[in-house]
């Protein structure tokens, strides 16, 4: 029975059995390769046993009631008791409860007594004879879930960590005479909760463990979701190995990573921020609650640069004649999602010497002050904010890859801008979490305008046309995510407002100081982006499913999982949602409200207040709420923010959001700007959302207006606008325009297909499919099916 989900549409199944085992620590030991664009190789998994994991959930209950009863029960997986709001996706988590492992194979290649037998990792990866079939059922035992989906898992084994050399100062007793299943999982348990000062011990331990030999294989079985792992004998997570080896394979066609060639023509591949996230990459733990370090070995061809989130500057190694490898690691536990990677022939760009304003500066190595209790609520890391001279960095080291054909609209574009919006993060928020930033420039396929990962950052060659605005505002969006996102995240990815709400709330602020605005101007700048904000949220209120609308889908239910530690993310895999920006907005205005009613100066000290008490961990909306409380934050009104949060949010409870700041009625400088003989981007963006209104405009004024203010030389944002208003017009002067946006602009294209469609223009559709025709395969997934839809 396994029922299999609509994978383009529907809720996102979390499978893995969190509750039982949570994973501490990732070595991934990977080799890149182009032509059959795969990635293969092994992970090595560490756990935290269950008493550990119980011990841990319940210290950071105090913030959120997170219902992991029963810890440490263990046996077969339990039915999943999530609410039946979805019969598909119960089906199919019901699904793996009547999974059967077969017994073929189980008389022990590894002896019980604990003697290992290293031949067996000799064994080759090419097929595992332990990968179950279905013949046999009714097996009981604890069965170790994974989120996987897409890959070729080719082999589980145990990973004999007692045959480390050095490793029995982990251990109670001095010899390692007697091995057991029991005396490895007291190693491991004695290496994932090392204290903080001896991380690069720590780090050090785990790169040797995951070179350890194997010491038996483990049965495994896989479907559309999950890799599921069982031992024989292992009824419950204790006795289950605490550190695990999976040789596996990525699949050319996986949704987690996207193979494609740059804007040089050369092959890269790069984690996209799919909806699956990193699951067709490795086998992992997906939910959020499981926040692991990790640390990578990556091979891949001399030509290409491996970056990837790390918070060491990876250089290359020299491996044989043209093979390089790369070594990356962090000391922060993140959730796995949040690793990204990616591989090309990129070249890095600099600033000429004099520009450059940052001090060197090793924070790994500086002098900590591991004095977690009472400093920092997370659990125990070598932190950046119990370091004095990490705290006062204002800008942190970076390094900027593009690919060879924008060098130079980079360098002038992109390089100034970075350390000013840093600085300018710094002065608002403090402590940078992060120690260093790669920024990379990515393919034209990709589908957004930025994406923020740890100690990388995604921007598309949209942002680097026009002025500057467009990029600056966008990175400073990016940038704001080191806090609001990544040392911060959502416990319940259904609340994505509390990452996208802070950035894009913040993205104005780093803005405007990174320009070196008087407060006047800021102002301006500000209200003019709150209006166009406005009019682009009351847009999606009106075109948008009204339960696609709402902050908080799971309303009470919000963080809660099952017994075993699984969950949905509602809505997570509906194609619709990627191009939605409700949850952006809404929570954009929500804090903006905030600090309407706070004033500029209580509402930036209670953001610093409140990062400094939640970095590192999970939050949930009600953490904020409590938060406010807890600090005497009385607001009149609050209650109506609540109510728009945690119901649904109807249009007119989004208004008191926005009470302060009456767009309507302002006007905003509408008759004003018509007049301006020079305006800024988001003035034109403005008067271009308000042409677009009128029914019907003169070839002549689109023309002249295209002159005036050189539409097609302005940034994308201006551009999208220009194209609208010439597909409405059926305008075949500048059809040429529509064109190039569809092609290089393709994070923003995909509607402009559908109106071209319903114009009902031979021509106009006509250019709909010839762009479709040279776009489509490169566009990502979702992208494309939502494209092709129109089209046809
Ligand atoms: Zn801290
Ligand atoms: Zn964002």
């Amino acid at each position: 029975m396994d029922t299999k989900l609509d994978p383009s549409r529907d809720d996102l199944p979390l499978m893995a059995n969190t509750s039982h085992m949570l994973v501490k620590h990732y070595v991934l030991d990977l080799d890149v390769n182009f032509e059959s664009q795969t990635i293969e190789g092994t992970i090595v998994l560490f756990f935290e046993d269950g008493n550990q994991v119980k011990k841990q959930t319940s210290s950071t209950e105090e913030t959120c009631q997170l219902e992991s009863s029963e810890a440490c029960t263990f046996r077969a997986p339990e039915p999943c008791h999530i609410p039946a709001t979805n019969a598909r996706t119960v089906a199919s988590k019901l699904g793996y409860n009547d999974f059967a492992i077969c017994d073929k194979g189980e008389k022990d290649t590894f002896d019980k007594d604990g003697n290992h037998d290293n031949q067996e990792q000799a064994s080759g990866i090419s097929s595992s004879e332990y990968c179950c079939d279905t013949r046999n059922h009714g097996r009981e035992g604890f069965l170790l879930v994974l989120d996987c989906c897409d890959l070729s898992v080719l082999k589980v084994e145990e990973v004999d960590v007692a045959a480390v050399p050095g490793i029995e100062k982990f251990t109670r007793s001095s010899k390692l005479s007697v091995i057991s299943e029991e005396l490895r999982n007291e190693v491991v348990g004695e290496l994932v909760t090392l204290p903080a000062d001896r991380w690069r011990e720590q780090l050090d331990y785990y790169a040797r463990c995951g070179q350890a030999p194997g010491c038996g294989e483990l049965f495994f079985d896989t479907d559309t979701w999950s890799l599921q792992i069982r031992k024989p004998g292992a009824l419950t997570a204790s006795d289950f190995p605490h550190a695990i080896r999976i040789w596996y394979k990525t699949k050319p066609e996986g949704r987690s990573v996207a193979w494609t060639s740059d804007q040089s023509g050369r092959p890269c591949v790069y984690t996209v921020g799919s909806p699956i996230n990193n699951r067709a990459l490795f086998p992992c733990q997906e939910p959020p609650v499981a926040m692991s370090t990790w640390q990578a070995t990556v091979r891949a061809a001399a030509s290409f640069v491996v970056l990837m989130s790390g918070e060491n500057s990876a250089k290359p190694t020299q491996l044989r004649e043209g093979c390089s490898s790369w070594h990356y690691y962090v000391t922060m536990p993140m959730p796995a999602a949040t690793l990204t990677i990616a591989v090309g022939c990129w070249t890095e760009i600099k600033l000429e010497k004099d520009l450059v304003t940052e001090r060197p500066f090793s924070s790994s190595e500086a002098n900590f002050r591991f004095v977690c209790a009472g400093v920092c609520g997370h659990v125990e890391y070598p932190c950046r904010f119990q370091n004095a001279s990490a705290t006062a960095q204002e800008v942190i080291p970076h390094r900027v890859f593009v690919p060879m054909c924008l060098r130079d609209v980079c360098q002038e574009t992109l390089l100034p801008l970075i350390p000013p919006c840093l600085s300018a993060a710094h002065s608002v928020l403090g402590t940078h979490p992060f120690s260093r930033l790669d920024i990379l420039i990515v393919p034209a396929n990709f589908s957004s305008l930025g994406m923020a990962s740890p100690h990388i950052i995604f921007l598309s060659q949209s942002t680097l046309t026009g002025m500057n605005h467009l990029c600056g505002t966008r990175l400073c969006h990016e940038i704001a995510h080191a806090w609001f996102g990544l040392a911060i995240g959502a416990r319940d990815w259904t609340e994505e407002w509390l990452s996208e709400g802070f950035a894009t709330h913040l993205e104005d602020v780093f803005w405007t100081k990174a320009q070196q605005l008087s407060p006047h101007e800021a102002q301006e700048q500000q209200e003019l982006r709150a209006c166009l904000r406005w009019r682009r949220l009351q847009d999606e209120l009106r075109n948008s499913p009204e339960e696609m609308q709402v902050l908080r889908p799971s309303k009470e239910k919000t963080g809660q999982v099952s017994d075993s530690g699984a969950s949905v993310v509602k809505h997570g895999l509906n194609p619709e949602k990627i191009f939605m920006q409700v949850h952006y907005l809404k929570g954009y205005f929500l804090l903006r409200f905030l600090a309407k009613r706070l004033g500029n100066e209580t509402y930036f000290s209670f953001l610093r207040k409140f990062v400094h008490t939640f970095h590192g961990q999970l939050i949930l909306s009600q953490v904020i709420d409590g938060f406010l409380g807890a600090h005497d934050v009385q607001l009149k009104g609050m209650r109506h923010v609540e109510i728009g949060l945690c119901q649904h949010s109807k249009r007119k409870r989004i208004d008191y959001f926005i009470q302060g700041g009456n767009y309507e009625q302002s006007g905003h400088k509408e008759g004003s700007v018509l007049f301006c003989p020079q305006l800024l981007p988001d003035q034109l963006v403005l008067l271009l959302e308000h042409l677009l209104e009128q029914k019907t405009l003169k070839p002549q004024t689109l023309q002249s207006l295209q002159r005036t203010y050189r539409l097609q030389e302005q940034d994308a944002e201006v551009r999208h606008r220009w194209c609208e208003l010439v597909v409405k017009h059926r305008h075949a002067q500048a059809h040429r325009h529509v064109e190039r946006f569809l092609l290089e602009d393709q994070a923003m294209g995909v509607h402009l297909y559908g109106e071209l469609m319903v114009s009902e223009d031979a021509r106009q559709q006509q250019l709909a499919r010839r762009c479709f025709e040279l776009a489509k395969v490169q566009m990502d997934g979702p992208s494309a099916d939502m494209v092709a839809q129109m089209l046809f």
